[in-house]
């Protein structure tokens, strides 16, 4: 940001009422897509029939310059956000992430995290605690190899994953929140298994239902392990009660254990949705602009930064679309959205 946009932003932001959306959403979250590339091939997100070989992916090109990605953050927190979550794809397979981390890491007051699948975390965590990162999110659908190389479909054996979260917790990056996506018939077997493991080891597991996101994965509602359901099955052996939301735009149900083993998380997108506190954008690689998971297009955001626009005009552009906003695909999912032709996850960004 050039000194002179810094102050124009300022005085800017000093008349700017918090930027509300149409719904009376506040902006308050950004995930960043640092890439579309990812190592893995999970059956619900980058299906192999889809995401072969001839897969055209993003040109390096294409994709926001760190310094690129640092304005437009730095843009966002004017407006409002204090919240950002690097993702992708596979946000470690970006060259040199390291650094990025440490261009955002400086902005004051940022909650900065980022989610990953784990497997490169073993080697990495440390340089990611040593670039300013404080919070890290693994994905880990099982503790069976089996069923872990069935849904990553590319054999990366569970073992490496837990390494990585324990590499994370040495290195600072913890409490660790665990990601689990269910999808009925391959692994709600694990459900019990992965509360027991990471029970009392003051790691979160976070239950997700499984999403339509995208147009590739052949979502079903039938494929879907309601929330209720993850929590019953942990409860009959292990009893859990009610924990308040920590802060409002919380997209996970709090429980925790009632013998003081730590606590769990539901995030239940699609039978209990959440988008009435939905304060979160995003960001693909390229630099599209997206206000909500399930949108159908985004807005150039990059063609913006590399055609000159000054901070105060990106963020104006940002601010409008925000206003606008009525985005609430969760709460009326049908029949009708179902066959909508929606972005990637690997794309926009989980
Ligand atoms: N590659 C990283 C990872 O897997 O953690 C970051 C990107 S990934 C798209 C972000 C999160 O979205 C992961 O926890 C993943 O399990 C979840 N996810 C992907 N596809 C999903 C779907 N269809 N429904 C629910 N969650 C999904
Ligand atoms: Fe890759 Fe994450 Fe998607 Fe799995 S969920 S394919 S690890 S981007
Ligand atoms: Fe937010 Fe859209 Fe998800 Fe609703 S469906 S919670 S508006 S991202």
């Amino acid at each position: 940001m050039n000194p002179a946009d810094g102050l124009r932003l300022r005085s800017w932001q000093d008349e700017l009422m918090a930027v509300i959306d149409a719904l009376g959403r506040p902006l308050g979250d950004l995930r960043i897509s640092v890439t579309d590339r990812c190592n893995f091939r999970c059956v619900y997100c980058m299906p192999k029939e889809v995401f072969g070989r001839d897969y055209e992916f993003l040109d390096r090109a294409e994709l926001l310059t760190f310094e690129e990605i640092e304005r437009v953050a730095r843009i966002f927190v004017a407006l409002g956000v204090s919240k950002i979550r690097l993702t992708g794809g596979e946000p470690l397979v970006r060259r040199d992430i390291e650094r990025l981390i440490e261009m955002l890491a400086a902005i004051d007051g940022l909650d900065l995290a980022l989610t990953t699948n784990g497997s490169m975390l073993a080697t990495r965590a440390r340089g990611l605690g040593e670039a300013g990162l404080r919070r890290v999110t693994v994905s880990l659908d099982s503790l069976d190899d089996d069923v872990f190389k069935a849904m990553n479909d590319v054999d990366f054996p569970v073992g490496r994953v837990l390494g990585g979260i324990e590499a994370a917790a040495v290195a600072g990056l913890g409490p660790v929140k665990i990601n689990m996506v269910l999808k009925r018939g391959l692994n709600e077997n694990s459900i019990l298994p992965m509360a027991r493991y990471f029970h009392g080891t003051g790691h979160i597991v976070r239950f997700i239902e499984y999403m339509d996101v995208g147009s590739t994965n052949g979502w079903r509602l039938d494929d879907i392990v309601p929330a209720r359901e993850v929590v019953a099955t942990i409860d009959a052996e292990m009893p859990l009660e009610p924990v308040d939301p920590n802060y409002r735009g919380e997209v996970a149900n709090r429980y925790r254990y009632k013998d003081g083993g730590g606590e769990i998380g539901v995030i239940a997108s699609v039978t209990q949705p959440f988008c009435a506190n939905c304060t979160r954008a995003r960001i693909s690689a390229e630099g599209k602009l997206y206000t909500c998971l399930f949108a159908t297009r985004g807005h150039d955001l990059r063609e913006l930064v590399r055609g000159g626009a000054p901070d105060h005009e990106i963020a104006d552009v940002i601010a409008s679309l925000w206003k606008v906003r009525e985005d609430r695909y969760s709460e009326i999912r049908s029949s009708e959205t179902a066959g909508l032709e929606k972005i990637e996850m690997s794309y926009i960004g989980g």
